[in-house]
């Protein structure tokens, strides 16, 4: 479904996310700030004139705006899950989300623009109260992580990478609203002929 995988550290050329810059809380509020623009994008082609552009693929191996906005719904609440697991256990492994196989399964392509816009939003402010409090001891924590490749992941790296997805995706979100959208073309603005206003304004006077 990817042109290109996206690369888990340094800079992201598809996106302009960076790995090595900025600190938890700053990551944390980009994190929230690109959730809502992918939530306010679904929404807004949701809401013109053809809503049905939300579930139209660019390509039938690329996902559409409502499948990718399903997935970074459900990336929010996994990687709010993972946190407390990597807190609560020893050695934690956590579970593979099975990305793909729940475009089928949970049937994102049929599911509520409005219903999936709102639970986004709301697991990415509840994923953002769970990082923001996390201790430099935590954030050093590891875990096995399974995305891209199995490895050992700090807690710190999950944040960043979360953010990555969404900043990511936000980018797909609206890149594939670009292609699937009908243009908005400008209605001609009425030109008066010349001399009509002049002659209702006339009217008016001499009805008065
Ligand atoms: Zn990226």
């Amino acid at each position: 479904m990817n042109k290109q995988q996206p690369p888990v550290d340094g800079y992201c050329e598809q996106c302009g996310f960076n790995y090595d810059t900025g600190d938890l809380q700053g990551t944390v509020t980009l994190l929230i700030r690109q959730a809502a623009d992918c939530s306010m994008a679904l929404t807004k082609a949701a809401a013109g004139p053809d809503p049905n552009v939300v579930r139209l693929r660019p390509e039938p191996d690329v996902w559409s705006a409502i499948e990718y906005a399903c997935h970074v719904r459900d990336v929010l609440e996994v990687q709010r899950q993972r946190i407390a697991q990597c807190l609560a256990e020893d050695r934690p492994v956590y579970a593979p989300m099975d990305r793909t196989g729940r475009v089928k399964q949970q049937k994102y392509e049929d599911q509520d623009p409005a219903e999936v816009a709102a639970a986004l939003m709301r697991f990415a402010r509840e994923f953002g109260a769970a990082a923001r409090v996390l201790r430099p001891q935590e954030l050093g924590k590891l875990g096995l992580y399974n995305y891209p490749v199995r490895a050992p992941r700090t807690l710190g790296w999950i944040i960043r990478h979360t953010a990555h997805e969404i900043q990511h995706h936000r980018h797909d979100i609206v890149e594939i609203l670009a292609k699937v959208e009908p243009p908005i073309v400008p209605k001609p603005k009425p030109e008066p002929e010349p001399g009509v206003g002049v002659e209702e304004a006339d009217e008016v006077e001499v009805s008065d």
